[in-house]
């Protein structure tokens, strides 16, 4: 585990080693997941995300093991405290903390990916890469190259991950900041 003081909150990297077959199995959700994908608001706007993703069986096909990654960043209870029934400073720090720790998540994964011939990233989440993604414009991806589909668009079931090979609840707050924050990447090989 690797902890990386942030100044308005603490970074925390947690890694695992599973097998791919078991991990499909128990986490792909067989219940209409595209359904709550068409509930977020980026769905249709990043390249990364549905519709249009292949289908995780075949899409990891030739990969036998996975190593997951989960990022998670506590927030201070003085921050907390600052962005309760404060939207706008809430997404500041999401953006200056969270999304910034996910972009550096993918650099490195996609450094590994370098390293072990054939590997290949899941994303945390969307595609965070450019301020604004061409498909909302209808336009090709900007950097195909970089690009990583998110381990979420594939109907994965995010909160029994956490729960089951993390331990951690998934925690959300209604006005602010909930006690952390939680995204899940994964190197296949
Ligand atoms: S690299 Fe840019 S254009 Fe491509 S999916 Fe990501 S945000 Fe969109």
């Amino acid at each position: 585990m690797t902890k990386v003081d942030a100044g308005t909150g603490q970074t925390e990297i947690l890694s695992r080693y599973l097998d791919k077959d078991d991990f499909l199995d128990r986490y792909i959700r067989r219940d209409g997941s595209e359904e709550d994908c068409r509930l977020c608001p980026y769905y249709g706007k990043r390249w990364s995300c549905p519709p249009g993703l292949p289908h995780a069986y075949s899409y990891l096909e030739k990969y036998q093991s996975l190593c997951l990654v989960a990022l998670k960043v506590n927030y201070s209870q003085e921050v907390r405290g600052k962005a309760k029934d404060n939207p706008e400073y809430a997404d500041q720090i999401r953006e200056e903390v969270y999304e910034s720790a996910k972009r550096k998540l993918l650099m490195k994964l996609l450094e590994l990916e370098k390293r072990i011939p054939g590997s290949r990233t899941l994303g945390a989440g969307r595609c965070i890469l450019c301020e604004h993604c061409t498909r909302e414009e209808g336009k090709p991806c900007r950097h195909p190259e970089l690009r990583r589909y998110s381990i979420t668009g594939f109907g994965l079931d995010f909160g029994k991950i956490l729960e089951e090979v993390f331990g951690l609840p998934l925690l959300w707050a209604a006005d602010g900041l909930p006690e952390y924050d939680v995204a899940v990447a994964a190197l296949f090989f």
